[in-house]
């Protein structure tokens, strides 16, 4: 008997992934798109069949001293649609697992499945099915959402190709800024009960970290444009772990320019007041769930007036050179380091 033993850790969240993914080939002809991309794709004819799941737990994805039950019902939803918009799909469907802990009253779950409805009504999903068990510890969320889209419209992570324009929608690093305010408030409480949280000046930041929409407007926009992105990924990790992912799976290298990166003006000024650096918190900063895509730079006329869709950069034909041209015009690499939980 060998007492080998790896750490979790050595292999990070993805390389775990990479592994699972090594082990299982794909024998039906069906499974169009197995592990690897936001969605699997499945053919459905016409159309693919596109499913998802992503699990929130309790201490590890949010915390219920500061996350009210019915965002987390919201958000639970929002991130997993966020995964078919990705996938430049619709999301029609989810099932929902619900491990709960005798910690919760019949008040408390119904104001999560209250935040669960006003999603599936945003979204236009039907709930379609699920399972619920109780839970030694804390509330475990597992949801499935199944989406679908014409076989020519689906976009995958592998599709860009040298000089298309690098998009990302929104404004990056305000959800991780608004988790450091959630965070600190917290430990604000916990050693002074009487003091009351003072939030209002960070109420954007808040929201962004505890009502995450996923940008179903854009995959309608782009649709209505006739603009088909090259590549698409959603920003769950950080921009530069997601640019990481669009650049391995179509085998290319990435150039952004940080004064293209859109910030905020209110995550600029708290990340000064946190003594962190803004491109940081835009880089690293994980759950912005705003979708990051590529284009042929032909579309680029296309977008150019869009007010919440931003250029930052482009690819080029060498996959080993990640770069980020600072505010300086000095080119530094790219680090992808995004959450990593284990
Ligand atoms: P996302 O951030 O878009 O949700 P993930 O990084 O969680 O994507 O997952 C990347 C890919 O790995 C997806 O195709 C996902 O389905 C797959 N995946 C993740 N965990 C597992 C697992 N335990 N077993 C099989 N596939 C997995
Ligand atoms: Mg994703």
């Amino acid at each position: 008997m060998t007492n080998n033993r790896t750490e979790l850790s050595e292999l990070g969240e993805f390389g775990l992934i990479e592994r699972i993914k090594s082990k299982f080939q794909t024998v039906n002809s069906t499974t169009l798109k197995g592990i690897g991309d936001d969605a699997a794709m499945l053919d459905a004819g016409d159309n693919a069949f596109l499913v998802s799941t992503d699990m929130l737990l309790e201490g590890i994805h949010f915390d219920l001293s500061y996350m009210p039950l019915q965002h987390l019902g919201y958000k639970a939803v929002a991130v997993n649609v966020s995964d078919i918009a990705a996938m430049n799909g619709t999301p029609e469907q989810i099932v929902l697992g619900l491990a709960i802990s005798n910690r919760f009253s019949l008040e408390a779950i119904d104001a999560f499945f209250e935040g669960v409805q006003a999603a599936c009504k945003n979204y236009n999903v039907d709930l379609v099915g699920g399972d619920t068990s109780s839970s030694a510890a804390g509330l475990v969320i597992a949801i499935t959402v199944l989406g679908r889209v014409a076989h020519d419209r689906a976009v995958k992570r592998s599709g860009a190709k040298a000089n298309d324009i690098i998009c990302v929608t929104g404004d990056l690093g305000a959800a991780y800024l608004g988790l450091q305010v959630l965070e600190r408030e917290k430990q604000v409480f916990l050693s002074n009960p009487d003091m009351q949280p003072d939030l209002e000046k960070y109420e954007y930041l808040v929201g962004r970290q505890l009502k995450p929409e996923a940008r179903m407007d854009i995959v309608h926009e782009l649709r209505d444009k006739n603009c088909l992105p090259t590549s698409m990924i959603d920003i769950s990790d950080g921009l530069a772990s997601e640019l990481f992912h669009l650049s391995k799976n179509s085998n290319l290298g990435v150039k952004i320019f940080e004064d293209k990166v859109p910030i905020d003006h209110a995550t600029f000024e708290t990340a000064i007041e946190f003594k962190l650096d803004p491109i940081t918190c835009a880089l690293h900063g994980g759950e912005d769930y705003e979708l990051l895509f590529t284009i042929n730079p032909a579309d680029y006329d296309k977008l150019k007036n869009h007010p919440d869709i931003h250029f930052i950069g482009h690819m080029h034909n060498d996959p080993t050179q990640h770069v980020l041209v600072t505010k300086q015009q000095t080119a530094v690499p790219l680090q992808a380091q995004g959450w990593n939980h284990f």
